[in-house]
């Protein structure tokens, strides 16, 4: 109960960290109390480029007002100028350093690097086609606009009502994709599996778009499987399938 009252003041409407979660994750790491961290939000800081960012500034803000705050120095004194350089100049090392520092504790781990480097979500190949026999199912269009603006949670809700009316191979492979986006991985598995099984328009994509989220979730060997066979098959995937398949780690 009180966890689940302080992760609401810890994150905003958005689902990003909030002004006091930003606040006490800073707190927490300098002052050596990284165990107080929710796992919720070291793995959301692990994929999230804007709360990653966010930190880092509000960080560095931090290091500059205590690095430069003491610093009151009479203005024509030669020796403190020359002292408040040394200061500046330490200033900007011990930035640097918090920097590097951040950005190598909270890099995303290495499968995650490599699944948010190919991962581009599968284009809309429904909308543009005029005749396109699945132009008439609302739900799918709807969620294909969101989808286009990439407003995911949108289209996933029109998607899942689209899929209770009548499930296809389109909208397994368009709601596996919006899974993909919201790091609903496990979801993403079991829809790109069954389409990745069945022959038809797109079992090439839902089989690359399987093999990223395999790796994603760990699942490596099963990943390197099917990259190897899109290999060995020259799926349109080949060279993505190739050049990935040198990344993965075990
Ligand atoms: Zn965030």
């Amino acid at each position: 109960m009180k966890n689940s009252m302080q992760n609401e003041v810890l994150y905003n409407g958005e689902g990003h960290f909030s002004d006091e979660g930003i606040a006490f994750w800073i707190d927490c790491i300098s002052e050596n109390k990284k165990n107080l961290i929710p796992s919720s939000m070291i793995n959301h800081l692990e994929e999230c480029r804007i709360c990653q960012s966010r930190i880092i500034e509000a960080q560095m803000l931090i290091d500059a007002i205590n690095n430069y705050l003491p610093v009151t120095s009479p203005p024509f004194n030669v020796k403190h100028i020359n002292r408040q350089k040394i200061f500046a100049a330490a200033a900007i090392i011990i930035t640097l350093a918090a920097i590097a520092i951040l950005f190598y504790l909270f890099r995303p781990q290495d499968n995650n690097d490599v699944f948010a480097d190919y991962f581009h979500p599968y284009p809309d190949v429904i909308t543009k086609k005029s005749n396109h026999s699945e132009k008439s199912d609302s739900f799918l269009m709807k969620g294909l606009f969101y989808y286009n603006y990439s407003v995911f949670d949108s289209a996933y809700h029109y998607f899942v009502r689209a899929q209770k009316r009548k499930s296809s191979d389109t909208l397994s492979l368009y709601l596996g994709v919006t899974y993909l986006t919201m790091d609903k991985t496990d979801e993403a598995i079991s829809l790109l599996e069954k389409v990745s099984k069945q022959q038809g328009q797109f079992q090439d994509a839902a089989s690359w778009y399987l093999a990223l989220a395999y790796i994603r979730s760990s699942q490596s060997s099963k990943a390197e499987t099917i990259l190897s066979r899109m290999v060995s098959e020259h799926s349109m995937y080949e060279e993505s399938a190739e050049s990935i398949l040198g990344l993965i780690k075990p």
